[in-house]
């Protein structure tokens, strides 16, 4: 099972996995081409003219900067389709006025598909690719006709290489999310597995950093879970499971993670949530679990909640609270949410 976003750029929670996760690979080659690109328009400055340069800084930058954008970004498969764009028209612009056809700029155009190829489906790289091979047919043929007709050489090789970096992105990121997807995923509920949260953790932590943000975790474990396998069968005890997991994806917002940690174990990692807020989302999860009788087994989950803060964002410790807090909800009785004993301000434990 997988959770839809309602997005047409990345329609299931694993399409944004992705998308978010293949340009943070790629991250510091970004910096760098855009870096190169940018410092090979400047050197051309006094022969191509400034609004050219103007142009290409632009674009260069808005790739630079892509990354600290979409760390803050609610919605960052649009952010990054946008941008995407932006930096397209800008490079378009930059050769339309450096010449067109004969533009030492054209070549550029091929850059910024290379944002999308590794991100995004198959159905949105072929619109982003038409997007980018019609701008490169604007910024050229279209500006001077005339110029295309004597030498068009340029154009069709700025063509070809366009077209050839977005076959080559497709083809090495599908190898490598080949060799990665059956590590990544829980084949039974479709979450993401523990071993997929470390790393995804790690580039939350690093955005609470910078941002100063607050993360949230909740940890839940079905109760008695055991007695269903035995009573019910171990298949009842797996629709059991594969139900939850459907409950507790659905009073998350989009950029909510939940992660199978293995057994009837689960996490919510909730960005930008503080405690108090978190509570009250896992509050309404365990309500929805006991209502729903998943798999059609009256059962109910305990949880753990806690949450931090900027440089407090720690993986280690946070898991190390929340399953602290999740003991002591089991050892309270069950069918309940605790918080971390050391969570501030203290909130009252709820049942
Ligand atoms: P408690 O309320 O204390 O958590 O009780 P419990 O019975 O849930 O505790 P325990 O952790 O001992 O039981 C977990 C059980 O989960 C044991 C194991 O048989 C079962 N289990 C783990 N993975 C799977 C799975 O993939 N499918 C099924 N059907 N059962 C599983
Ligand atoms: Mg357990
Ligand atoms: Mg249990």
């Amino acid at each position: 099972m997988e959770t839809a976003t309602g997005s047409w750029l990345c329609p299931t929670e694993a399409d944004r996995a992705r998308m978010l996760e293949a340009g943070s690979l790629v991250r510091r080659a970004r910096v760098w081409v855009s870096g190169l690109v940018g410092l090979a328009t400047l050197a051309a400055g006094p022969w191509i003219g400034w609004w050219p340069v103007l142009f290409s800084v632009i674009s260069a930058v808005q790739v630079a900067t892509l990354d600290r954008r979409v760390a803050r970004s609610p919605r960052p498969e649009r952010l990054v389709a946008f941008s995407f764009a932006w930096t397209a028209i800008f490079a378009t612009l930059g050769t339309a006025t450096s010449g067109g056809p004969s533009s030492p700029l054209l070549i550029f155009l091929a850059l910024p598909a290379t944002l999308m190829a590794n991100r995004f489906r198959r159905p949105v790289v072929i619109v982003g690719t038409t997007f980018s091979v019609v701008l490169l047919l604007l910024g050229s043929v279209a500006v001077d006709p005339g110029g295309f007709a004597d030498d068009p050489a340029l154009v069709f090789a700025s063509l070809a290489i366009l077209i050839g970096v977005v076959v080559f992105t497709i083809s090495l990121s599908d190898t490598e999310m080949a060799l990665r997807a059956d590590a990544r995923f829980d084949h039974l509920t479709g979450l993401f597995n523990r071993a997929s949260l470390v790393p995804r953790f790690a580039e939350l932590r690093s955005q609470a950093h910078a941002t100063d943000g607050a993360i949230a975790l909740v940890v839940y474990d079905l109760d008695r879970f055991k007695s269903v396998n035995d009573q019910l069968g171990h298949d009842r005890g797996d629709a059991v499971l594969r139900d939850t997991a459907h409950l507790l994806r659905r009073h998350l917002r989009a950029f909510d993670l939940v992660y199978r940690l293995g057994g009837e174990e689960f996490a919510v990692v909730l960005p930008g949530v503080g405690v108090a807020e978190a509570l009250e989302i896992a509050q309404r999860q365990r309500e929805s679990i006991e209502e729903a009788r998943p798999g059609g087994v009256s059962i109910t989950v305990s949880g753990g909640v806690a949450s931090a803060r900027g440089e407090a964002v720690a993986w280690d410790t946070l898991f190390q609270r929340a399953d602290a807090a999740l003991l002591r909800a089991k050892r309270e009785g069950r069918n309940r949410i605790a918080i971390a004993h050391d969570e501030v301000p203290a909130l009252p434990l709820a049942s």
